[in-house]
Protein backbone atom coordinates (compact mmCIF):
# COMPACT_ATOMS: atom_id res chain seq x y z
CA UNK A 1 0.00 0.00 0.00
CA UNK A 2 1.43 3.39 -0.69
CA UNK A 3 1.31 5.77 2.16
CA UNK A 4 -0.24 9.13 1.22
CA UNK A 5 1.58 12.52 1.44
CA UNK A 6 0.53 15.72 0.96
CA UNK A 7 2.56 18.84 -0.36
CA UNK A 8 4.16 19.93 2.76
CA UNK A 9 6.32 23.43 3.07
CA UNK A 10 4.48 25.50 0.83
CA UNK A 11 2.56 27.19 3.11
CA UNK A 12 5.43 28.10 5.24
CA UNK A 13 7.96 29.02 2.76
CA UNK A 14 5.45 31.73 1.43
CA UNK A 15 5.43 32.63 5.68
CA UNK A 16 8.60 33.14 5.05
CA UNK A 17 9.34 34.94 1.97
CA UNK A 18 6.50 36.97 2.88
CA UNK A 19 7.89 37.30 6.96
CA UNK A 20 11.95 38.01 4.97
CA UNK A 21 10.21 40.27 2.71
CA UNK A 22 9.18 42.88 4.91
CA UNK A 23 12.50 42.84 7.09
CA UNK A 24 14.81 46.20 5.98
CA UNK A 25 12.56 48.83 7.06
CA UNK A 26 9.88 51.27 5.41
CA UNK A 27 11.31 54.70 4.35
CA UNK A 28 8.23 54.95 2.33
CA UNK A 29 5.20 54.00 3.87
CA UNK A 30 2.42 52.39 1.66
CA UNK A 31 -0.58 50.64 2.50
CA UNK A 32 -0.36 46.31 1.95
CA UNK A 33 -3.01 45.11 0.39
CA UNK A 34 -3.07 41.03 0.41
CA UNK A 35 -5.16 38.07 -0.97
CA UNK A 36 -5.05 34.26 -0.81
CA UNK A 37 -6.78 31.66 -2.72
CA UNK A 38 -6.64 28.28 -3.34
CA UNK A 39 -5.94 27.46 -7.16
CA UNK A 40 -3.92 25.45 -9.36
CA UNK A 41 -3.41 22.86 -6.79
CA UNK A 42 -1.94 25.25 -4.59
CA UNK A 43 -2.15 28.29 -1.91
CA UNK A 44 -1.20 31.34 -3.75
CA UNK A 45 -0.81 34.26 -1.85
CA UNK A 46 -0.62 38.17 -3.87
CA UNK A 47 0.39 41.08 -2.18
CA UNK A 48 0.29 44.69 -3.58
CA UNK A 49 1.75 47.50 -1.81
CA UNK A 50 0.40 51.27 -2.55
CA UNK A 51 -2.44 51.66 -5.05
CA UNK A 52 -2.64 51.21 -8.93
CA UNK A 53 -3.18 54.65 -11.10
CA UNK A 54 -6.65 54.57 -11.90
CA UNK A 55 -7.84 51.49 -9.67
CA UNK A 56 -7.67 51.02 -5.63
CA UNK A 57 -5.72 47.90 -4.64
CA UNK A 58 -8.66 45.97 -3.77
CA UNK A 59 -10.01 46.03 -7.22
CA UNK A 60 -6.97 45.20 -8.43
CA UNK A 61 -6.72 42.42 -6.43
CA UNK A 62 -10.48 40.94 -7.15
CA UNK A 63 -9.15 41.17 -10.96
CA UNK A 64 -6.01 39.45 -10.22
CA UNK A 65 -8.02 36.69 -8.33
CA UNK A 66 -10.37 36.27 -11.47
CA UNK A 67 -7.45 36.08 -13.22
CA UNK A 68 -6.10 32.94 -12.15
CA UNK A 69 -9.19 31.20 -12.10
CA UNK A 70 -10.06 31.91 -15.82
CA UNK A 71 -6.74 30.66 -16.71
CA UNK A 72 -6.76 27.48 -14.43
CA UNK A 73 -10.07 26.92 -15.99
CA UNK A 74 -8.50 26.92 -19.59
CA UNK A 75 -5.00 25.27 -18.30
CA UNK A 76 -6.03 22.91 -15.86
CA UNK A 77 -6.25 18.93 -17.30
CA UNK A 78 -9.36 17.83 -15.06
CA UNK A 79 -11.35 21.17 -15.63
CA UNK A 80 -13.75 19.16 -18.32
CA UNK A 81 -15.11 22.40 -20.32
CA UNK A 82 -11.31 23.79 -20.47
CA UNK A 83 -8.40 23.78 -23.27
CA UNK A 84 -5.93 21.60 -22.11
CA UNK A 85 -8.70 18.33 -21.04
CA UNK A 86 -11.16 19.19 -24.15
CA UNK A 87 -7.85 19.18 -26.14
CA UNK A 88 -7.14 15.45 -24.28
CA UNK A 89 -10.80 14.25 -24.81
CA UNK A 90 -10.55 14.82 -28.65
CA UNK A 91 -9.38 11.04 -29.09
CA UNK A 92 -6.88 12.86 -31.77
CA UNK A 93 -9.50 15.07 -33.96
CA UNK A 94 -8.16 18.96 -33.83
CA UNK A 95 -9.70 21.00 -31.18
CA UNK A 96 -10.39 25.00 -30.64
CA UNK A 97 -8.48 26.40 -28.06
CA UNK A 98 -8.36 30.18 -26.83
CA UNK A 99 -5.68 32.45 -28.03
CA UNK A 100 -3.45 32.53 -24.11
CA UNK A 101 -3.50 28.34 -24.65
CA UNK A 102 -2.26 28.26 -28.11
CA UNK A 103 0.04 30.94 -27.11
CA UNK A 104 1.53 29.19 -23.53
CA UNK A 105 1.74 25.78 -26.03
CA UNK A 106 3.98 27.33 -28.93
CA UNK A 107 6.20 28.87 -26.18
CA UNK A 108 6.24 25.85 -23.81
CA UNK A 109 6.81 23.41 -27.03
CA UNK A 110 10.24 25.25 -27.50
CA UNK A 111 10.89 24.75 -23.90
CA UNK A 112 10.38 21.20 -24.36
CA UNK A 113 12.47 21.09 -27.57
CA UNK A 114 15.48 23.28 -26.38
CA UNK A 115 15.77 21.30 -22.79
CA UNK A 116 15.97 17.98 -25.36
CA UNK A 117 12.35 16.59 -24.13
CA UNK A 118 13.50 16.77 -20.38
CA UNK A 119 10.33 18.98 -19.96
CA UNK A 120 7.37 17.31 -21.72
CA UNK A 121 3.85 18.47 -21.48
CA UNK A 122 3.04 15.24 -22.91
CA UNK A 123 3.59 13.33 -19.62
CA UNK A 124 -0.01 13.35 -18.41
CA UNK A 125 -1.04 9.75 -18.82
CA UNK A 126 1.96 8.81 -16.43
CA UNK A 127 1.54 11.44 -14.37
CA UNK A 128 -1.94 10.24 -13.58
CA UNK A 129 -0.75 6.21 -13.89
CA UNK A 130 1.28 7.54 -10.60
CA UNK A 131 -1.60 8.73 -8.97
CA UNK A 132 -0.56 11.98 -9.07
CA UNK A 133 -3.96 13.28 -10.12
CA UNK A 134 -6.57 11.81 -8.25
CA UNK A 135 -4.11 11.25 -4.81
CA UNK A 136 -4.61 6.90 -5.85
CA UNK A 137 -0.53 6.10 -5.61
CA UNK A 138 0.86 3.35 -7.17
CA UNK A 139 3.78 1.92 -8.28
CA UNK A 140 3.34 1.30 -12.37
CA UNK A 141 5.14 -2.32 -13.46
CA UNK A 142 7.92 -2.12 -16.19
CA UNK A 143 5.89 -3.26 -18.71
CA UNK A 144 3.47 -0.27 -18.12
CA UNK A 145 6.33 2.19 -17.39
CA UNK A 146 7.40 1.55 -21.60
CA UNK A 147 4.38 2.06 -22.74
CA UNK A 148 3.46 5.10 -21.11
CA UNK A 149 6.75 6.54 -21.96
CA UNK A 150 5.63 5.90 -25.76
CA UNK A 151 2.98 7.83 -25.30
CA UNK A 152 4.90 10.76 -23.84
CA UNK A 153 6.39 13.00 -27.11
CA UNK A 154 5.87 16.95 -27.12
CA UNK A 155 6.68 16.70 -30.96
CA UNK A 156 3.30 14.81 -31.33
CA UNK A 157 1.55 18.41 -30.41
CA UNK A 158 0.75 20.41 -33.30
CA UNK A 159 -0.47 24.42 -32.79
CA UNK A 160 -2.31 25.72 -35.90
CA UNK A 161 -4.12 29.04 -36.53
CA UNK A 162 -6.23 29.91 -39.20
CA UNK A 163 -9.37 32.56 -39.83
CA UNK A 164 -12.74 32.52 -39.49
CA UNK A 165 -14.72 35.47 -39.96
CA UNK A 166 -11.99 37.80 -40.28
CA UNK A 167 -10.64 36.72 -36.11
CA UNK A 168 -7.92 34.03 -35.74
CA UNK A 169 -8.80 30.59 -34.84
CA UNK A 170 -6.49 28.32 -32.76
CA UNK A 171 -6.60 24.41 -33.22
CA UNK A 172 -4.81 21.85 -31.23
CA UNK A 173 -4.24 18.29 -32.34
CA UNK A 174 -2.47 15.30 -30.47
CA UNK A 175 -2.47 11.56 -31.16
CA UNK A 176 -5.18 9.55 -29.52
CA UNK A 177 -3.73 8.18 -26.54
CA UNK A 178 -1.89 11.07 -25.49
CA UNK A 179 -2.45 13.90 -23.36
CA UNK A 180 -1.62 17.23 -22.38
CA UNK A 181 -0.28 18.18 -18.92
CA UNK A 182 0.67 22.03 -18.59
CA UNK A 183 1.58 21.74 -14.12
CA UNK A 184 4.79 22.43 -15.33
CA UNK A 185 4.32 25.57 -16.95
CA UNK A 186 0.48 26.59 -16.57
CA UNK A 187 1.46 29.05 -13.16
CA UNK A 188 4.54 30.43 -14.18
CA UNK A 189 2.71 31.81 -17.64
CA UNK A 190 0.06 32.54 -14.66
CA UNK A 191 2.44 34.82 -13.02
CA UNK A 192 3.36 36.58 -16.11
CA UNK A 193 0.13 37.26 -17.23
CA UNK A 194 -0.63 38.47 -13.19
CA UNK A 195 2.75 40.91 -13.24
CA UNK A 196 1.54 42.39 -16.44
CA UNK A 197 -1.93 42.97 -16.00
CA UNK A 198 -0.38 44.79 -12.65
CA UNK A 199 2.02 47.02 -14.54
CA UNK A 200 -0.72 48.03 -16.71
CA UNK A 201 -2.45 49.22 -14.30
CA UNK A 202 0.38 51.33 -12.77
CA UNK A 203 1.31 49.20 -9.98
CA UNK A 204 4.79 49.73 -9.20
CA UNK A 205 5.69 47.15 -6.01
CA UNK A 206 3.56 43.76 -5.79
CA UNK A 207 5.18 40.27 -4.63
CA UNK A 208 2.80 37.32 -6.32
CA UNK A 209 3.60 34.11 -4.44
CA UNK A 210 1.62 31.07 -6.63
CA UNK A 211 2.81 28.73 -4.38
CA UNK A 212 5.02 24.97 -5.40
CA UNK A 213 7.52 28.07 -5.27
CA UNK A 214 6.55 29.75 -8.32
CA UNK A 215 7.09 33.90 -7.39
CA UNK A 216 7.36 36.22 -9.55
CA UNK A 217 8.11 39.81 -8.36
CA UNK A 218 7.07 43.26 -9.60
CA UNK A 219 8.96 46.08 -9.17
CA UNK A 220 11.23 46.11 -5.56
CA UNK A 221 9.99 46.45 -2.17
CA UNK A 222 8.19 49.82 -1.30
CA UNK A 223 11.18 51.28 0.54
CA UNK A 224 13.24 50.48 -2.59
CA UNK A 225 15.49 47.58 -1.52
CA UNK A 226 14.87 44.24 -2.88
CA UNK A 227 12.43 41.23 -2.02
CA UNK A 228 14.03 38.66 0.03
CA UNK A 229 12.73 35.32 -1.19
CA UNK A 230 13.53 32.56 0.92
CA UNK A 231 14.71 28.57 -0.09
CA UNK A 232 13.95 25.46 1.07
CA UNK A 233 16.05 22.86 2.43
CA UNK A 234 14.77 19.96 0.47
CA UNK A 235 16.20 17.70 3.18
CA UNK A 236 14.56 19.72 6.07
CA UNK A 237 12.17 21.89 7.21
CA UNK A 238 13.81 25.29 7.42
CA UNK A 239 14.94 27.40 4.47
CA UNK A 240 18.97 27.08 3.48
CA UNK A 241 19.06 30.40 1.48
CA UNK A 242 17.52 33.69 0.77
CA UNK A 243 17.59 35.18 -2.65
CA UNK A 244 17.45 39.01 -3.11
CA UNK A 245 16.13 40.04 -6.17
CA UNK A 246 13.48 42.49 -7.91
CA UNK A 247 11.43 42.49 -11.02
CA UNK A 248 12.43 38.61 -11.30
CA UNK A 249 10.61 35.43 -11.10
CA UNK A 250 11.82 32.89 -9.10
CA UNK A 251 10.72 28.67 -9.61
CA UNK A 252 11.88 25.90 -7.78
CA UNK A 253 11.12 22.38 -8.29
CA UNK A 254 11.71 19.53 -6.13
CA UNK A 255 11.35 15.56 -5.37
CA UNK A 256 10.13 17.11 -1.07
CA UNK A 257 7.40 19.28 -3.36
CA UNK A 258 4.74 15.99 -4.18
CA UNK A 259 5.51 12.70 -2.99
CA UNK A 260 4.50 9.28 -1.44
CA UNK A 261 6.25 6.38 -0.37
CA UNK A 262 6.28 2.82 -0.78
CA UNK A 263 8.11 0.20 0.63
CA UNK A 264 11.15 2.96 1.66
CA UNK A 265 11.19 4.23 -1.66
CA UNK A 266 10.52 8.19 -2.29
CA UNK A 267 8.70 8.29 -5.93
CA UNK A 268 8.07 12.06 -6.80
CA UNK A 269 5.74 13.79 -9.09
CA UNK A 270 8.65 15.19 -11.94
CA UNK A 271 9.07 12.46 -14.56
CA UNK A 272 11.66 11.69 -16.55
CA UNK A 273 9.67 11.65 -19.84
CA UNK A 274 11.96 8.86 -21.16
CA UNK A 275 10.84 6.24 -18.02
CA UNK A 276 7.82 7.89 -17.46
CA UNK A 277 9.13 7.26 -13.87
CA UNK A 278 9.92 9.73 -10.90
CA UNK A 279 13.21 11.51 -12.68
CA UNK A 280 16.65 10.36 -10.28
CA UNK A 281 19.25 12.86 -11.59
CA UNK A 282 21.30 13.37 -8.21
CA UNK A 283 19.18 16.76 -7.63
CA UNK A 284 16.98 17.11 -4.93
CA UNK A 285 16.19 20.85 -5.82
CA UNK A 286 16.41 23.24 -8.44
CA UNK A 287 15.95 26.89 -8.41
CA UNK A 288 15.58 29.15 -11.54
CA UNK A 289 15.72 32.54 -11.22
CA UNK A 290 14.79 34.96 -14.86
CA UNK A 291 12.55 37.74 -16.35
CA UNK A 292 10.30 35.37 -17.34
CA UNK A 293 8.18 33.34 -14.93
CA UNK A 294 7.71 30.62 -17.50
CA UNK A 295 11.08 30.05 -17.71
CA UNK A 296 11.58 29.67 -13.90
CA UNK A 297 8.47 27.06 -14.14
CA UNK A 298 9.59 25.38 -17.30
CA UNK A 299 13.31 25.37 -16.28
CA UNK A 300 13.21 24.27 -12.85
CA UNK A 301 11.17 21.30 -14.01
CA UNK A 302 13.41 20.83 -16.78
CA UNK A 303 16.89 20.95 -14.73
CA UNK A 304 15.68 18.45 -12.01
CA UNK A 305 15.41 16.00 -14.81
CA UNK A 306 18.63 16.67 -16.85
CA UNK A 307 20.95 16.85 -13.53
CA UNK A 308 23.72 19.11 -12.62
CA UNK A 309 26.03 18.05 -15.52
CA UNK A 310 23.45 18.69 -18.62
CA UNK A 311 21.63 21.21 -16.69
CA UNK A 312 24.64 23.32 -16.42
CA UNK A 313 25.69 22.58 -19.95
CA UNK A 314 21.87 24.11 -21.06
CA UNK A 315 22.79 27.26 -18.82
CA UNK A 316 25.88 27.90 -20.83
CA UNK A 317 24.79 27.04 -23.96
CA UNK A 318 21.81 29.01 -23.86
CA UNK A 319 22.64 32.58 -22.58
CA UNK A 320 19.27 33.90 -24.69
CA UNK A 321 17.06 32.05 -22.25
CA UNK A 322 18.27 34.76 -19.64
CA UNK A 323 17.75 32.42 -16.32
CA UNK A 324 20.66 31.49 -13.38
CA UNK A 325 19.80 28.80 -11.32
CA UNK A 326 20.87 27.10 -8.08
CA UNK A 327 21.54 23.44 -8.14
CA UNK A 328 20.88 21.42 -4.69
CA UNK A 329 22.09 17.77 -5.09
CA UNK A 330 20.96 15.12 -2.76
CA UNK A 331 23.75 15.14 -0.92
CA UNK A 332 23.08 18.77 -0.23
CA UNK A 333 25.66 20.29 -1.94
CA UNK A 334 24.85 24.10 -3.27
CA UNK A 335 25.92 25.01 -7.34
CA UNK A 336 25.50 28.37 -8.32
CA UNK A 337 25.28 30.33 -12.01
CA UNK A 338 27.50 32.99 -11.45
CA UNK A 339 24.71 35.77 -12.19
CA UNK A 340 23.42 35.02 -8.75
CA UNK A 341 26.26 35.09 -6.49
CA UNK A 342 25.10 38.43 -5.32
CA UNK A 343 21.90 37.95 -5.01
CA UNK A 344 22.38 34.56 -2.49
CA UNK A 345 23.06 34.00 0.79
CA UNK A 346 22.87 30.98 3.02
CA UNK A 347 20.87 31.57 6.29
CA UNK A 348 21.83 30.56 9.83
CA UNK A 349 22.19 27.30 10.63
CA UNK A 350 23.52 26.78 6.78
CA UNK A 351 26.60 28.90 6.76
CA UNK A 352 28.87 26.18 6.77
CA UNK A 353 27.43 24.67 3.33
CA UNK A 354 29.86 24.16 0.30
CA UNK A 355 28.41 26.89 -2.42
CA UNK A 356 30.59 26.20 -5.96
CA UNK A 357 29.87 29.14 -8.19
CA UNK A 358 29.21 28.22 -11.69
CA UNK A 359 30.89 30.23 -14.42
P1 LIG B 1 6.84 21.55 -11.39
O1 LIG B 1 6.19 21.44 -10.05
O2 LIG B 1 6.72 22.88 -12.04
O3 LIG B 1 8.24 21.05 -11.41
O4 LIG B 1 6.02 20.62 -12.38
C1 LIG B 1 5.77 19.28 -12.08
C2 LIG B 1 4.43 18.89 -12.63
O5 LIG B 1 4.49 18.86 -14.06
C3 LIG B 1 4.03 17.51 -12.18
O6 LIG B 1 3.14 17.58 -11.10
C4 LIG B 1 3.37 16.92 -13.43
O7 LIG B 1 2.02 17.31 -13.49
C5 LIG B 1 4.11 17.58 -14.56
N1 LIG B 1 5.34 16.91 -14.96
C6 LIG B 1 6.03 15.91 -14.33
N2 LIG B 1 7.17 15.62 -14.97
C7 LIG B 1 7.24 16.47 -16.02
C8 LIG B 1 8.18 16.69 -17.08
N3 LIG B 1 9.31 16.00 -17.17
N4 LIG B 1 7.90 17.66 -17.99
C9 LIG B 1 6.76 18.38 -17.91
N5 LIG B 1 5.83 18.22 -16.96
C10 LIG B 1 6.07 17.28 -16.03
MG1 LIG C 1 7.82 23.86 -13.40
Amino acid sequence: MARRMGARGGTLALCLALALSLLGGCARQEEKSQRQLFAMDTVMTLTLYGEGDTRGAEEILDGSVQQIQWLEDFWSAVRPEGDVARVNAAGGAETEVAAPTASLLRQSLELCAVTGGALDITAYPAVKAWGFIDQEYRVPSQAELAELAGRIDYRQVSVDEGTRDGETVYTVTLPAGMELDLGAVAKGRTADLLAESLAADGVSSALLDLGQSTIRAVGEKPDGSPWRIAVQDPAGTGYLGVLELADLAVGTSGGYQRYFEQDGVTYWHILDPDTAAPARSGLAAVTVVSPSALTCDALSTALFVLGLEEGVQLWRDHPELEFQALFITDEGELYLTQGLEDAFSLTEGYEDREVTVLS
